[in-house]
């Protein structure tokens, strides 16, 4: 199994705090980079191919070259901390047991883009995690690795963590940003993108946590290091969230070129009760079902794109053979007609439909009709929003009825699950 690096501490006791990051290494990368040119961080994040791990795998350092270097405004840098994705937690993790690597890998993003200023967005939820962050983030400003004239090189860079109010769309970042700004978490067209036009007008990049979690490393034991780790344009560490059926759920991390049987099989367990696979969700709920036909797929991005899925936020859902597939589609999109935060009416009408046909068929009321229905609804959201919350909110209808329309037609022409679930999971 691979030797975790992101999270080599995070089950010891006190493994948060300052004194122990230092104790075990910590700031070094600091050190260094504070001795290298931006340019040189830049192109030093390039050569490791990390690719961003908050869903859309873009390549780190290509973004951080788009800030415009004779742009006279402020630059800034804002941690995507608000993971809200259905099956996602991997970045809470990092936050809760190693925020002193965020903070590191903060303070030399900001060097590399030119900010002076890194606001850390943390979902609304996790309100535990603030007192801690902010008393850690204290101290670290208080010993000079964050704040004014940065261990005495005249480099400054503060970082503030700003609690959102629990809202799943603040994460996409063009309404990150809005909510930075004190607005409500509404998209931007893009582009113009962030890097160009972001926080009050500003060049921002939007990083997720456990991309800027990397950078220490990255810089601390080299490009090479990381770019030899796992397949060829998927390297570096993968944190990975499995939930669902297996038999200990939880964060591994694992290169991507880790197949979905292992992690599931060798690292999870396998399924609980030793029942058969169904299908498993690979990248969080936006991502298409796949079917256990894919289990030697590599959970690299671009693994999951040939497999017909995406990586996402990696969030690896598994179902065994008691799940109802309509009952998924419907669970999960009650969470999108919540949260679809109504500015695009195909999304914020679309969804509503979406749930009240699966609704429909799940009372026993389905009619032969409804599932081209469902799809006409999809096809009407689909490509047809600002932001990719559309095309998030119709993968988990979309795919269960590529996978299992039987069983979609089983239920609307008996009225009845023709799946026999021993537990009965919670009413949306
Ligand atoms: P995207 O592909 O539009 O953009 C990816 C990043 O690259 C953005 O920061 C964007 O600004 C930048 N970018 C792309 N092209 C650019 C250009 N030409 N110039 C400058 N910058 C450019 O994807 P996205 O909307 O940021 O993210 C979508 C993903 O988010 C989904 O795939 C989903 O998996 C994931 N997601 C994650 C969570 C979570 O909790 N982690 C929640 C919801 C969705």
């Amino acid at each position: 199994m691979f030797e975790p690096v992101l999270t080599k501490y995070v089950n010891e006791p006190g493994g948060h705090t300052l004194d122990f990051y230092v104790q075990h290494g910590g700031y070094q990368a600091l050190k260094t980079a504070l001795g290298m040119t931006p340019e040189a961080i830049v192109d030093t994040v390039k050569k490791s191919g990390l690719r961003g791990r908050g869903g859309a795998g873009f390549p780190t350092g290509l973004k951080w070259s788009f800030v415009p270097k004779d742009n006279p405004k402020p630059k800034y840098l804002c941690v995507n901390a608000d993971e809200s994705e259905p099956g996602t937690f991997k970045d809470h993790v990092l936050l809760e047991r190693n925020p002193h690597l965020l903070f590191e890998g903060c303070v030399i993003a900001c060097r590399a883009i030119g900010a002076r200023t890194c606001y850390i967005y943390i979902r609304g939820e996790f309100y535990h995690l603030q007192k801690q962050m902010e008393a850690e983030l204290a101290k670290a400003r208080q010993a000079g690795y964050v704040g004014k004239n940065i261990l005495g090189s005249g480099e400054d860079c503060d970082i503030w963590i700003h609690r959102g109010a629990g809202a799943y769309e603040a994460g996409e970042e063009t309404a990150l940003i809005e909510s930075l700004e004190g607005k409500r978490a509404q998209p931007r067209l893009k582009p113009p993108f962030p890097a160009v036009v972001g926080l009050y007008g500003c060049p921002t990049v939007v990083n997720n946590v456990e991309t800027i979690c990397n950078v220490p490393l990255i810089i601390e034991k080299g490009h090479e290091w990381f770019a030899g780790i796992g397949p060829d344009k998927n390297t570096g560490p993968k944190l990975f969230c499995v939930s669902g059926h297996v038999k200990k759920p939880g964060v591994y991390e694992a290169p991507m070129d880790t197949t979905l049987r292992q992690l599931i099989y060798d690292y999870a367990g396998g399924i609980r009760g030793d029942r058969q696979l169904k299908a498993v969700i690979p990248g969080g709920s936006s991502t298409p079902v796949l079917m256990p036909d894919k289990l030697d797929t590599h959970l690299s991005f671009d693994g999951m794109v040939a497999a017909g899925s995406m990586l996402g936020s990696a969030a690896i859902i598994v179902m065994d053979e008691t799940t109802s597939m309509v009952w998924v589609a419907k669970n999960l999109t009650h969470f999108y007609k919540h949260e679809s935060c109504g500015k695009c009416t195909p999304c914020r009408e679309g969804v509503d439909w979406l749930y009240k046909i699966l609704d429909k068929i799940e009372r026993g009321d389905g009619e032969p009709r409804d599932v081209e229905l469902l799809l006409s609804v999809c096809d009407n959201i689909g490509g047809k929003t600002l932001c990719p919350f559309g095309d998030a909110e119709i993968a988990p209808v979309l795919s269960t009825i590529q996978h299992f329309r039987g069983e979609y037609e089983t239920y609307i022409r008996t009225g009845e699950s023709p799946v026999q679930s021993d537990f009965r999971a919670a009413e949306p």
